[in-house]
């Protein structure tokens, strides 16, 4: 049976997106690498944070046509640089085991980095899981690892809103992660993602003492002088189709961010305007 709410949600979200994207037209190429942001892959649970496999094979073949599919280290060290438009850093949040079915036989083929921003209370216990996810098995990621493309990052152990606690709890959110993967891996995770894009100075310091680098949602571009603790990613989202992947990829959607920013969906740091 069809989910007529859901349905409605996705023709309405496209539409604000086809109203959106006609002044984006001559919109100007941002500048940066593009750090994508993913989360499932390929489970048909039609939410706005999955994608299709096919649809993930077709954007794979997209980047790696339009310039480099590179680590998050390389573009960061390269950010600034001329061609940095091209670099793309594929990253995948939370730690779902379809992302490990779907998406890794096609990146380990290819031979394309990744990396992985896990939170890893579900994987201790998968019980904490929404309905219809599971979450990567301690096997696959240490699999994905020694595979030399995965870097895996810090994503919390909880995925709380770091906002809203206390300097002690953030850092033992952070701590009991970095506990977890470093047991696992054997090397302390160097990245970090807000929950949620969930941002507040009060853990950002917190989260520099402990990492090299950290991402946030949507939002300006990554340029010369962008902080290495606050670098912004672009959403690939279900909606989207390979034509606003592209043009998301291309612009950002600048007007769509700057929207998010009135609206209700950024919790990033304030907007630092050039
Ligand atoms: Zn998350």
């Amino acid at each position: 049976m069809g989910d007529t709410r859901s349905e409605k949600g996705r023709l309405s979200k496209r539409a604000l997106k086809a109203a959106l994207a006609v002044p984006e037209f001559l919109a100007k190429r941002r500048p940066g690498p593009r750090i994508l942001i993913y989360h499932q892959v390929g489970t048909n649970l039609g939410r706005e944070m999955e994608v299709a496999t096919e649809t993930f094979a077709n954007q794979i073949r997209y980047l790696e046509a339009e310039g480099s599919i590179v680590s998050l280290d390389n573009a960061v060290s390269r950010m600034g640089t001329p061609g940095d438009d091209r670099l793309f850093v594929l990253t995948f949040d939370d730690g779902y085991s379809d992302m490990y079915e779907n998406a890794f036989p096609l990146l380990a083929e290819h031979g394309i980095p990744f990396t992985l921003y896990i939170t890893t209370l579900p994987m201790q216990d998968a019980s904490v899981s929404k309905p219809g996810t599971l979450p990567l098995t301690w096997e696959q990621l240490e699999e994905m690892f020694d595979s030399g493309l995965a870097t895996v990052g810090a994503h919390t152990h909880s995925h709380p809103d770091l906002r809203f606690l206390s300097t002690d709890a953030v850092a033992a959110e952070l701590d009991e992660s970095n506990a977890l993967i470093g047991d696992r891996l054997g090397v302390q995770p160097r990245h970090f993602a807000y929950p949620k894009g969930w941002w507040s100075a009060g853990a950002e310091t917190e989260v520099r003492k402990r990492y090299a680098t950290a991402v946030l949602g949507e939002g300006p571009p990554n340029r010369r002088g962008t902080d290495h603790y606050r670098l912004h990613r672009v959403a690939v989202q279900k909606s989207d189709g390979m034509r606003f992947f592209k043009r998301k990829l291309a612009t950002g959607l600048v007007l769509e961010d700057r929207l998010r920013r009135i609206v209700r969906s950024y919790h990033g740091p304030p907007a630092v305007d050039p």
